[in-house]
């Protein structure tokens, strides 16, 4: 456990560690008037979110002292990400902001659970086990208080102003917070772990792509400085770049894996995840059964292979 540390002037970070390979980074922005916390981890995180705010001097709730906590910003709605807003919005009143499409899973965690983790029950059993092991990781749900688009903004007082930037890919609806008197860009998992044990996942490959494509854009053109992401230690814009190059060519992989798993011989779903699993050497789970599962449905959009029954497909070679 680090921290907490001033990462950019007003930017605090702190890190815990959701397992031995998956490291957490949280983060408050502090402004004149009040404080942002981007993301809130898991229920267990509460914590290391406590030390954080303390760390910025921000107020967290009656009793304590410093900036009152006006704002909970949220990236994108998986467990680690949202555990806590529920107590610190009760605590502290703080405004909760997520995408549009992240609504339904911050304010229903059982309809969360259901399409994160038990979405194919025929593949992936919803079994006590599996319940056992989220349990935890979900908290209590946590009402939305606004629903924001990419170009929406949080003003925080003085120059501090954080803009929502829309980046789906890991999940349908994602956003990144660019705050410009920093030039610092804040992240979630926009940006995915590349080299865990499991697939850390994305469930529009296409968009993934063009999120990527989007975010070197922007550390061009904004001369970003500092990006903090949720499973990466902080970066400079410069290397933030390569970093992208790193999850790119980890983009072509997948798809060159997922694709190669199958032939002219109809090939059912299950068997190409067991396949890339074995091939890139991850751990069989949710996450990546949901990945594959997507890249299939765009090989087909695409054209590159051929959805030949019920989960079933073969690939189509390209002539000439
Ligand atoms: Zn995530």
């Amino acid at each position: 456990m680090d921290g907490p540390v001033e990462v950019a002037p007003g930017i605090w970070q702190v890190r815990e560690e959701l397992s031995a390979e998956v490291p957490l980074f949280l983060h408050v922005v502090v402004g004149r008037r009040g404080a942002a916390l981007v993301d809130g981890g898991l229920p267990a995180s509460l914590p290391a979110v406590e030390r954080l705010l303390d760390g910025a001097a921000v107020a967290r709730g009656p009793g304590t002292t410093g900036r009152p906590l006006r704002w909970l910003l949220n990236t994108h709605a998986h467990h680690d990400h949202i555990g806590t807003f529920g107590p610190l919005r009760r605590r502290t009143g703080a405004v909760v902001v997520a995408a549009p499409g992240a609504v339904g899973w911050l304010e229903d965690l059982d309809l969360n659970l259901r399409e994160f983790a038990l979405h194919r029950p025929d593949i992936i059993p919803d079994s006590p086990e599996l319940r056992a092991e989220l349990a935890p990781t979900y908290g209590e749900p946590c009402p939305v208080d606004v629903a924001m688009t990419g170009g929406g903004s949080v003003r925080l007082g003085g120059p501090t102003v954080l803009e929502a930037v829309e980046l789906p890919g890991h999940v349908t609806a994602e956003l990144g917070w660019l705050e410009r008197s920093t030039r610092t860009l804040l992240l979630g998992d926009a940006v995915t772990g590349t080299s865990w044990s499991f697939f850390h996942g994305h469930v529009l490959p296409a968009a993934y792509r063009r999120s990527l494509h989007r975010l070197r854009e922007l550390v061009r053109e904004e001369d970003v400085r500092m990006v903090c992401l949720s499973h990466y230690p902080a970066r400079s814009g410069t290397e933030f770049l390569d970093l992208l190059d790193i999850v790119e060519a980890y983009l072509d992989d997948v798809t060159a894996t997922v694709e190669g798993a199958l032939s002219d011989t109809p090939t059912g779903l299950a068997t190409v995840w067991h396949r890339t699993c074995a091939a890139m050497d991850r751990a069989e789970e949710f996450r990546g059964l949901a990945m594959i599962a997507a890249h299939l449905d765009e090989a087909v959009a695409a054209g590159r292979a051929r959805l030949v029954g019920p989960d079933h497909y073969v690939a189509v070679r390209s002539t000439g």
